[in-house]
């Protein structure tokens, strides 16, 4: 998979997704990370990406044309057309389903924004989706991104170095992870649950599975209302 980010701190980006497993899965060529610096697309003389906003108000806004100039760019290099995402506290809400769906495609293209946002035009011309992290606002789409680029990127075959690690994590079948324990056995006093300690692996197996069920239960029914477990 390639994932090419649009920003203004191409360095922040690059930073982040230079380090521990991301880092090392670049290394390797499991994935590949473009990160592209959104004012070498901005061809007046001070190289503006923003502007006032019509009609007023206090915050500047992202101009359309960098953008567009910008991912044009990227379609031309890589010779077809990324699935174009902007971050944005309007959008859907991330998830694991749709992290899942998003590794699957060989490009995304993920623009992170900053002041008050972007052009409407340029979103409504080129955006193929918004996603949101949450419901608060941050002040740029750098951390948006990141997220993203990497819950997706850990999807990818090769990153991880055994897809037992993520299809045992919490969400990947809608429920949360079960609790566990690494040494010593005993920790001030408290005991490691003994069927983990028995060498049983179908009653770990089972162990677990319920274990699964029951934290969901105490920490997120929330999510069991989606899930035929109740
Ligand atoms: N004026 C915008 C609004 O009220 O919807 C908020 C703009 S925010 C200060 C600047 C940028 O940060 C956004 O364009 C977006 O790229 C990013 N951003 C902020 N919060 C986000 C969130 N919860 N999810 C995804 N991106 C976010």
């Amino acid at each position: 998979m390639r994932i090419d980010i649009i920003t203004l701190f191409p360095e922040m980006c690059e930073a982040v997704m230079s380090e521990s497993i991301i880092g090392r899965a670049r290394k390797k060529g499991a994935i590949e990370v473009q990160c592209h610096q959104l004012r070498d697309y901005a061809f007046d003389k001070h190289k503006r990406v923003d502007d006032t906003t019509y009609g007023g108000g206090m915050g500047m806004l992202m101009k359309a044309e960098p953008i567009a100039l910008c991912f044009e760019d990227i379609c031309r290099r890589l010779g077809s057309r990324p699935h174009f995402i902007y971050m944005s506290p309007k959008g859907k809400t991330l998830d694991q389903k749709r992290i899942r769906e998003l590794s699957l495609l060989d490009n995304i293209c993920i623009l992170c924004g900053h002041y008050e946002g972007v052009d409407q035009r340029l979103i409504d011309e080129f955006v193929d989706e918004e996603i949101s992290i949450g419901n608060y606002v941050l002040t740029g789409g750098e951390l948006p991104a990141l997220v993203l680029a990497d819950s997706v990127s850990r999807l990818v075959p090769g990153v991880l170095s055994d897809d037992l690690c993520f299809s045992d994590e919490s969400h990947f079948n809608g429920l949360l992870e079960y609790p566990q324990y690494t040494k010593p056995a005993v920790w001030r006093g408290k005991e490691v649950p003994e069927v983990l300690l028995s060498g049983h692996h179908a009653n770990i197996e089972k162990w677990r599975a319920e274990q699964s069920v029951e934290e969901t239960k105490k920490k997120r029914p929330d999510l069991l209302t989606d899930v035929d477990m109740v």
